[in-house]
């Protein structure tokens, strides 16, 4: 009698602790900041939340490779200078290095969506200072069988609130991923990246004739995903693609690493999955 007594005021709590929406909640119980722990109301606290990319200023618009200004006016990387991608532009937060790695790795693969609010709140500030107004925001699509089996796209997490910040819109319905690919990272060279994801992509939707479209990612490595996508997106019509990625890992074809990465332990993006 005692025990059912027990468990009928146990059962009580249970419902009354449910039925109070997860933002009171959050507002009403300390967290931790997801960077450095310490604790915080919000994702990332505020001191972490300054933390910025060093190598803003040398990294290449079009591809956002950091590279070493030869002088003159250089308006690309000299790989982009050789052969210039289909994308138009790239903006990125910072390198794919501590202490933002664990950020994305933990939006991909912790299931911490809500991650994405913070990675777009930031890539929205980059977007601005880089005068970024795309007219679409689309992400980088996963497979069905991906989406299923993680429950969610992390890119689709970011693109959303950041279509918010940016007063313009988000669709996920443009893009379809016909196949998963092979980790980018275990292929040598350029041409077998770019071949590794041919074919990869399409448009399942008309209308993006004459637009500026934004791509989102949250990890971009050598950049030939987003190079086939915007391939894809410009036969469609698209007169413009921009992409704005959370986190850039150094380019393998590019001399010098990310200052950012060089000076700090760097996990390697687990690019097993997309
Ligand atoms: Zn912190
Ligand atoms: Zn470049």
């Amino acid at each position: 009698m005692r025990d059912h007594a027990v468990k009928a005021a146990f059962a009580s709590v249970r419902r009354a602790y449910a039925a109070v929406p997860s933002g009171l909640l959050r507002l009403a119980l300390p967290s931790r900041c997801a960077l450095c722990g310490n604790l915080s109301q919000h994702r990332v606290c505020g001191a972490c939340d300054t933390i910025s990319d060093e190598n803003k200023a040398l990294r290449c618009p079009r591809c956002a490779a950091t590279f070493e200004f030869a002088g003159g006016n250089a308006q690309a990387c000299g790989a982009c200078l050789a052969t210039p991608p289909e994308f138009d532009a790239t903006v990125v937060l910072a390198a794919y290095a501590e202490p933002f790695d664990a950020l994305a790795q933990a939006l991909k693969f912790s299931g911490q969506p809500g991650l994405g609010h913070w990675f777009a709140g930031k890539l929205a500030q980059c977007a601005h200072q880089a005068g970024v107004t795309p007219d679409l925001i689309v992400p980088v699509p996963l497979s069905a069988q991906r989406l299923a089996l993680r429950g969610y796209n992390q890119s689709w997490e970011i693109a959303r609130p950041l279509a918010r910040h940016l007063h313009t819109k988000a669709a996920s319905t443009y893009l379809r991923r016909l196949r998963d690919t092979a980790p980018q990272t275990n292929l040598a060279d350029a041409r077998q990246r770019r071949h590794n994801v041919r074919g990869a992509f399409a448009t399942c939707a008309s209308g993006l004739a004459g637009l500026h479209v934004a791509v989102v990612d949250d990890v971009m490595t050598s950049g030939a995903t987003l190079a086939e996508i915007a391939g894809v997106l410009k036969r469609a019509g698209a007169a413009r693609v921009t992409n704005l990625v959370a986190l850039r890992t150094p380019s393998p074809h590019h001399s010098i690493a990310d200052g950012g990465a060089r000076n700090s332990a760097r996990r390697q993006p687990n690019s097993s999955q997309p």
